[in-house]
Formats: C-alpha cells, sequence, structure tokens
C-alpha cells in the first residue's frame, strides 16, 4: 500500500501543483490596509476545494475580523481516531514588489522551487492535507481515520479572532490530535517535527525626570539624566554574555529531553553557518558556544531592546531630555509563562529607578510558549511516515518564534498531541521577497501525512 500511495501521489503532483497556484494567485493579505475581498475570495476558494473533494459539514467559522476560518470534515467512523488539521489561507504582503524575480501572485516554478506568496507559507499546507486525505480514502476507503480541516483567514495578521472560533466551536473541533502544517523542516529534505515554540512578550517602558527638554549648560549637572538612567537600568537585566539576571526568571523552564537533546546534536548546525545566515559580522562574538546555539534559540529565554529612543538624531544637540523610552522585547522558553515574566521583568526595572525618577511601562498581550508531549505514539508514528516518505531519519527541533494557534489549539482541545510540521526550509524566504516552496518536499511531505494516517487506521 505504501508504494501504491507514493506512485499516485507522484502522478497526480502536477494537479496538487496547479491546486495550489490557483490559491497563489489570490493576494489574501489579511492585513487591513489591504484589500480583504481577496481573503473572502481565498476562503471561498478553499470551500470549492472540498466540494470538489467530496467533503461534509463544510462551513466558515466566523471571527469578529470577518476572515473566515474554513471548516469541512470526512467522518469514517467512531472508533477510528480523529484528527484535525489546520494550515492558513491569508498571507503576508509582498513586502518590496521590486524585489521579486517573479510576479508575487502568480506561482512560477523555477527548477525544483515553486516561487510565489504563499506557495510555502502556508498555501502548501492546505494542499497537503487535501492531498493526504485523497490518497487515504482511495486507499482506505471507509477505513482512515477521521478528518477534519480548519484553514484559517487572519494567522499572518495575528490570529486575533481565532481563540474565539476555537472556543465557540471546540465541540465540533474535538479531536484526538491535531497537525499544524505552518512550520517547516530543518533543512531542505530533512523531515522534521517541531516540538517546541518560544513564547513572547514585551513592555514599552518610559522614564521621566523633568516636565520638557532643558538646555543644557544650563540645567544639566543637578538634574538626573533619563537616558543614562534607563540605560543603567536596562543593563542590569543581563550580563555581558546576554544571561538573564532577573532572580528566579528561568525557574519554570523544562528541560529538554534526552532525545530532543540527541535530535538537535543530529543536525549538524555550526557557527559558520548560524553567522553565514544571520549575517554577523567576523568580529563579533557570540552569546554562545558552538554546541549552544540551537539551545539558545530554542530553549532558553533571551531579553532584547527592540527601540531606544531618547531625543532624535535629526535634532541631536546640547539638550538635557526629559525623558527615555524604551521597547523590551523577551522570548520564552517552554514552561516559562508570558504574564508571571512580564510582570517580573516590569518589577525589576522599577526597583532599578535611581533618583526616583518617574517610571511608566505599558505590558503588551504576550504568548505562551509551547510544548507537547513527545512520547504518545502518535509522534512515533509521525515520525516513521516522515522517514518513509523523505527517506531520512526524521529529527525532533525547536522553534525560537511564537504561533499563537498553537497553545489555543491545547487550551481548547486538552493536552492531545500536536503535532508541528510544514513545507518551509531555509530558503524558502517566508515572509520576505521570492518565497518558494521546494518541490521534492511538497511531494515528501503529502506522502508523509498519507503514510501517517493509513498507520493510525
Ligand atoms: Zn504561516
Amino acid at each position: 500500500m505504501q508504494n501504491q500511495i507514493k506512485k499516485d501521489i507522484h502522478e497526480n503532483m502536477p494537479r496538487y501543483i496547479d491546486m495550489l497556484s490557483s490559491l497563489v494567485a489570490i493576494p489574501s493579505i489579511s492585513f487591513d490596509n489591504f484589500d480583504q475581498k481577496y481573503v473572502l475570495d481565498s476562503a471561498n476558494a478553499v470551500k470549492a476545494m472540498f466540494e470538489k473533494a467530496g467533503l461534509t459539514n463544510i462551513q466558515f467559522l466566523m471571527p469578529p475580523s470577518g476572515r473566515p476560518s474554513v471548516y469541512a470534515e470526512s467522518l469514517t467512523s467512531p472508533d477510528k481516531p480523529t484528527i484535525l488539521l489546520y494550515a492558513h489561507h491569508d498571507v503576508q504582503p509582498p513586502m518590496r514588489e521590486a524585489l521579486w524575480d517573479t510576479p508575487p501572485f502568480t506561482a512560477t516554478q523555477k527548477g525544483d522551487r515553486l516561487f510565489g506568496r504563499g506557495t510555502a507559507d502556508d498555501k502548501a499546507g492546505i494542499i497537503t492535507h487535501l492531498a493526504a486525505l485523497e490518497q487515504v480514502r482511495r486507499e482506505l476507503k471507509g477505513n482512515g481515520p477521521n478528518l477534519k480541516f480548519i484553514i484559517e483567514g487572519e494567522e499572518e495578521s495575528g490570529s486575533a479572532g481565532f481563540e474565539r472560533i476555537l472556543t465557540e466551536h471546540a465541540e465540533l473541533l474535538k479531536s484526538d490530535a491535531v497537525i499544524i502544517a505552518d512550520l517547516g523542516n530543518f533543512a531542505k529534505g530533512t523531515p522534521s517535527i517541531t516540538t517546541t515554540l518560544r513564547g513572547m512578550s514585551a513592555i514599552n517602558v518610559t522614564l521621566r525626570a523633568t516636565k520638557a527638554p532643558l538646555h543644557s549648560g544650563s540645567w544639566s549637572g543637578p538634574i538626573p539624566d533619563p537616558a543614562q538612567a534607563l540605560c543603567r537600568m536596562i543593563a542590569s537585566l543581563t550580563d555581558k554574555d546576554g544571561k538573564i539576571l532577573i532572580p528566579h526568571y528561568e525557574d519554570d523552564i523544562i528541560p529538554p529531553t534526552k532525545e530532543e537533546l540527541e535530535s538537535y546534536k543530529s543536525l549538524g548546525m555550526t557557527e559558520e553557518i548560524f553567522r553565514n545566515d544571520g549575517g554577523v559580522l567576523e568580529q563579533v562574538k557570540l552569546n554562545v558556544p558552538e554546541d549552544e546555539i540551537l539551545l539558545s534559540l530554542w530553549r532558553r529565554p533571551s531579553i532584547i531592546v527592540s527601540t531606544i529612543e531618547s531625543g532624535s538624531r535629526v535634532n541631536a544637540g546640547n539638550v538635557l531630555q526629559d525623558s527615555a523610552y524604551a521597547r523590551i522585547g523577551i522570548r520564552l522558553a517552554p514552561g516559562m509563562d508570558a504574564v508571571r515574566c512580564t510582570d517580573m521583568l516590569a518589577d525589576f526595572l522599577k526597583a532599578q529607578v535611581p533618583n526616583n525618577m518617574e517610571i511608566t511601562i505599558d505590558k503588551e498581550d504576550g504568548a505562551n510558549p509551547f510544548t507537547t508531549d513527545t512520547n504518545h505514539p502518535f509522534f512515533k508514528k509521525m515520525s516513521e511516515a516522515m522517514a518513509d516518505a523523505y527517506a531520512s531519519p526524521t529529527k525532533f527541533i525547536g522553534c525560537g518564534a511564537s504561533i499563537p494557534g498553537a497553545e489555543l489549539f491545547r487550551n481548547t482541545l486538552g493536552n492531545v498531541p500536536i503535532l508541528l510540521t510544514g513545507l518551509e526550509d531555509p530558503e524558502c524566504n517566508a515572509h520576505g521577497e521570492n518565497e518558494s516552496l521546494y518541490l521534492p518536499d511538497f511531494e515528501s511531505g503529502i506522502v508523509a501525512e498519507a503514510l501517517f494516517f493509513a498507520s493510525i487506521s
């Protein structure tokens, strides 16, 4: 059966690429300053594909923004497991259109890659789910798992209404596992399941000493400088290697399992690759040694100053500024709690204020980090299916960024396994110009999902 599935998918790839191309042609950018008609158009296109595939109970799940998530199902038997399949049909803006080598909304194949906005992130995820369903229906007849589809319409603009959709439709979406096909592989041809995501949060700090800026000749000396004070406060957050100095900040971190550590090690990340990818200046020393790069990215928190401001460079002069501002961003390691860590950061800074200056702190809404129990048998099954499909061992990897949806699914569906897969790779340039999908992995990804469905039936 495995070989039949592989053969049939291979023969159908031109059709799957056409289906993907027809979705790429719709500029479904879910940002308010773009025409939201296209998000509705792409929801309708997904709906039409679901109808054509013979799915049932097809419906729009509507968030307040009006950017529909599309739901559909293919139910076989209550005795079979139920898998919820997630992807999103909205996309990022094309960014600087002049930098695209091919039109962003015309899928264009060059060599083994398909270029176009949304090819990798995340319209390929939609087609992967549909194609795998097709295979499993053909091969297993009515004996495949129950499949439920939810294709979100506002992931790229922050999933503002998605929690409400999940809560309102918790019963409809009830499942034994979720596949979120919105991440990617560590490298081309390396099948990867992401098992952790970092969380994030940020605070906006303003420190003020006077009611208005003052002539520095007439006033500086007796009056403290908010810019220097804020820099000192910020510097107290970490040591010179970026290690966070707030007491008990890292108490709740869940350490990686032995299996995860081994997997990270086997990925062959070197300092050279990392420095090149990040454009790190040659003379600059990293905060961690080579063998801790991935651990630092995936399993440890970081604090960075994303903006700092006092006066402005164009108007720089002999002025004692009235105030200083900084936006301080945090990335949270698995186990940490966004609210607790944001509060601790704010309290720590408040305790460092010199000369009793006025401090105001605005906290942004954060996202919790994510981990899932990789001991569930579905992980092993998926890992085997992917290794078979890609003809390469499956890696458990982490991700330094956040996908709020992963946590939302867990909060709504209970502690079911959440499998984070996807078809991005280091060259895909998702969110940037010339986004592309590596077609051999597109095929392997479909095969992997079909084999997984077959293995749990
Ligand atoms: Zn995405």
